[in-house]
């Protein structure tokens, strides 16, 4: 049971809210409210409506309500109206999102505005309530913001962006991969008319890589650097892609991602490394007069013994003064010296060879394709490069350094032999694979050069031996030495059709086994 205080101050209540009239709760109201007609005209309007829209009463009452909307939302207003006043049921509400209405001043309300009927005996009254989207208007406001900052960044970063709608066929890109590819007009690019700018030696390379990305089993990873010929003054520079394939339905649907101008980068590089190679040239050479000279050293003293061992023998035969044990010594002797030099080269070569040779277990795979890229990086660029990795190959030991000489020598003589030679094409094929019976990885290299002929063959791991003018002739066996340090052989597959194909093999690290 209530107490008897409370009961009567209920009452009293109740009392009082009976005498409250529809507009004193219309004036004190926090929405803004506008009664109008079933025409739309304005009959009143409450305080909250006033201050919102900068309007005074008198201002308003009689307005078209759809005048305080901005003019090109006013159709869709119109249309919600239309739509709640030919509801056949006048008891329910109606609310229409993210309107935008204009204040006397000028300024835009994104509003939320809400349609009700209100019966005052046979006539029928629409009163109309607009409540400010707040949260839209913050939404809006950062979405400008993270926008702009989207725009500031992307222009101190120099990166252009695209997206390659492979079902259309069209490229849409922003303006500064335009000025990129030196064409200004257009929102979207036909593809034909993308690629045709882009440098033909580096359009497969390119198409390989977008092909990789758009596997659906693969993580769609897009990657690739490529020359871009500006149309206007044929100037070349150097474009760095990266980017996502996305897929729709398990298939490729487009491609979106940014572009950087690298050229300055590429330019600095190609310096580099020209001064690398020429103090790798100066570097081998030195190794080569050194190790010359080494072995001149060993071999001069064995030499001339032999060779006056040999004398002393002429010597005897001509003056016919043949004595078979002074024969015998002297021969002796020869045999002696020869031996002799054998063992001081051996020495030697141990010598050459000391130190400990460091190894970790490394991705074969990896290896390929960054020494690839230093090979395309340096000035013997300008080859299609085709890669047939295994996937999942096992991890092999060696050291990396000696590993990637090797392969920058297999690479760097397989495209000197194609460019020397004007080979058509101009494609190095690698291919890894697992060779199971000796637990190893096979790394096949293979050109489009001339290849090599029979008596070549025989002689090219021969130590001085080349056709360069400029060649020293160290490369291969040098080659050959280190994947042999590392466990491996390197071999020349002679039967190769065309151009020379190399082979070498590499254990796999004992984990694996
Ligand atoms: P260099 O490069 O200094 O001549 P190398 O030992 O690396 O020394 O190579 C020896 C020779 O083998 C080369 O001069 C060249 O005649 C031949 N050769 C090597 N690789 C190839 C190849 N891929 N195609 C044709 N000839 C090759």
């Amino acid at each position: 049971m209530l107490p008897i205080q409370f009961s009567s101050r209920k009452n009293h209540l109740i009392d009082a809210l009976k005498k409250l009239n529809f507009r004193t709760l219309f004036d004190v109201a926090a929405e803004a409210m506008l009664l109008t007609e079933d025409s739309g005209q304005i009959i009143v309007t409450n305080p909250a409506a006033q201050q919102l829209l900068g309007y005074s009463a008198d201002e308003l009452n009689g307005l078209a309500i759809e005048m305080l909307i901005m003019p090109r939302y006013r159709k869709q207003y119109r249309y919600h109206q239309e739509l709640f006043l030919n509801r056949p049921k006048k008891s329910s509400k109606s609310v229409v999102n993210e309107l935008v209405a204009l204040s006397r001043d000028g300024k835009e309300i994104l509003l939320d505005i809400s349609f009700s009927f209100l019966k005052a005996g046979q006539q029928l009254y629409v009163l109309v309530i607009f409540n400010i989207a707040h949260r839209h208007l913050d939404a809006e406001e950062a979405l400008r913001a993270s926008e702009e900052r989207l725009r500031l960044a992307k222009q101190a970063a120099g990166l252009g962006i695209f997206d390659y709608d492979f079902k259309r066929n069209i490229v849409y890109w922003d303006e500064q991969m335009r000025i990129l590819w030196g064409k200004h007009s257009g929102k979207t690019i036909s593809y034909e008319e993308f690629v045709a700018s882009i440098h033909p030696e580096d359009r497969t390379a390119r198409q390989a890589a977008i092909d990789t990305a758009m596997d659906p089993s693969s993580n769609g990873e897009f990657k690739a650097e490529y020359r871009i010929i500006n149309p206007a003054n044929g100037t070349e520079c150097w474009i760095s892609a990266r980017g996502r394939v996305y897929f729709e339905a398990g298939r490729p649907n487009r491609l979106i991602g940014v572009t950087r101008d690298v050229t300055e980068q590429k330019n600095l590089q190609k310096k580099l490394q020209a001064q690398r190679d020429e103090t790798e040239k100066i570097f081998k050479q030195q190794v080569a007069a050194i190790t010359a000279s080494a072995i001149a050293h060993e071999l001069n003293q064995p030499l001339a013994a032999i060779s006056a061992y040999g004398e002393v023998v002429l010597h005897a035969i001509d003056s016919d003064n043949v004595f078979p044990d002074h024969l015998k010594r002297a021969l002796q002797g020869c045999v002696e010296q020869a031996q002799r030099a054998g063992r001081s080269l051996h020495e030697l070569l141990a010598f050459l060879q000391k130190g400990e040779l460091v190894t970790e277990q490394l991705n074969l795979n990896d290896i390929i394709c960054e020494t690839l890229n230093i090979v395309r990086n340096d000035s013997y660029q300008g080859f299609y490069p085709v890669l047939h990795l295994e996937k999942d190959l096992p991890a092999v030991q060696c050291n990396y350094t000696q590993i990637q000489k090797a392969l920058l020598n297999l690479f760097r003589n397989a495209a000197e032999a194609m460019h020397t030679a004007d080979s058509p094409t101009l494609t190095i094929t690698t291919m890894v694979q697992t060779l199971a019976e000796t637990n190893a990885a096979l790394v096949t290299i293979q050109d489009n050069g001339p290849g090599l002929d029979q008596i070549m063959a025989e002689r090219i791991f021969d130590p001085f031996f080349t056709t360069k003018p400029t060649g020293i002739g160290m490369g291969l066996a040098i080659s050959r030495a280190l994947i042999e340090v590392n466990g491996g052989q390197l071999w020349l597959d002679s039967d190769a059709k065309p151009g020379a194909k190399f082979h070498f093999s590499l254990p796999f690290a004992q984990d694996h086994a």
